[in-house]
């Protein structure tokens, strides 16, 4: 079919800031895992990327509305997600933990009654965040930006916030001041997804390309670029 023929370039619409996974480093390149990855596979299939940072959920309404062809931005592959987007193989396994700072009170959910915690809009976080509100008594606040969760953490108006732990772990690493709470909750494969029935080819390409690179090696490489001392 028509639509299958492969483009020369495709806009995929990412994150902003969401070390390890896409950020800007001190050199002021755009890098990460997903950056990283997604470049080297389509280098390894023959076509161009042309990333957009759009944050999360605005990443995601760019894909959905058509206006980027698909999306990279350690987006876990839900069943929900999936009735409106096709996505790859999962490259990476995620999982949602709370995050506080090390010299906060807050051991368990349990301590967080009658305190607010931040998420990000559109995220797993904010779905876990949103299904146990209750049950431990706390209130939500949305955030759009990740960088947005940890300034309000930080500067008192939520005691934590709900993240991936492999962003909450490798902040920690580069010394966030902030320290993990409970069990990575949601499991969470990584994917990259198109809009549903949309690009079947780059699904396809992406797939063949994380093969090979597991294959070649540069998997590995990629990842220990980024989480050599944390894994
Ligand atoms: N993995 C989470 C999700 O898919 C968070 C993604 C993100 O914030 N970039 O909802």
């Amino acid at each position: 079919p028509a639509h299958a023929e492969p483009k020369d370039t495709y806009v995929i619409a990412t994150d902003t800031t969401y070390a390890p996974f896409e950020f800007t480093d001190s050199s002021g390149e755009y890098v990460g895992i997903d950056i990283d990855l997604m470049t080297a596979i389509a280098e390894d299939q023959g076509f161009e990327v042309e990333f957009q940072p759009l944050g999360f959920d605005a990443a995601v309404q760019a894909v959905s509305s058509g206006q980027a062809d698909g999306i990279i931005a350690g987006m876990s592959i839900t069943d929900e997600r999936q009735e409106v987007f096709d996505f790859s193989e999962p490259y990476f396994t995620g999982g949602i933990q709370l995050g506080v700072l090390e010299s906060s009170d807050v051991q368990s959910y349990e301590d967080l009654a009658g305190q607010k915690v931040a998420v990000k809009t559109g995220t797993q976080g904010q779905t876990f965040a949103q299904d146990h509100a209750e049950e431990y008594g706390f209130e939500i606040s949305s955030y759009q930006e990740t960088t947005d969760m940890v300034e309000a953490v930080k500067s008192g108006q939520a005691v934590g916030y709900f993240e991936d732990y492999p962003v909450l772990a490798y902040g920690i690493q580069q010394g966030s001041g902030f320290r993990l709470v409970g069990e990575p909750e949601l499991g969470g494969d990584y994917g990259m997804a198109v809009k549903k029935g949309q690009n079947p080819e780059l699904i396809q390409m992406f797939d063949e390309g994380l093969a090979n690179l597991k294959e070649s090696g540069e998997y590995d490489e990629i990842l220990d670029r980024y989480i050599g001392d944390a894994t």
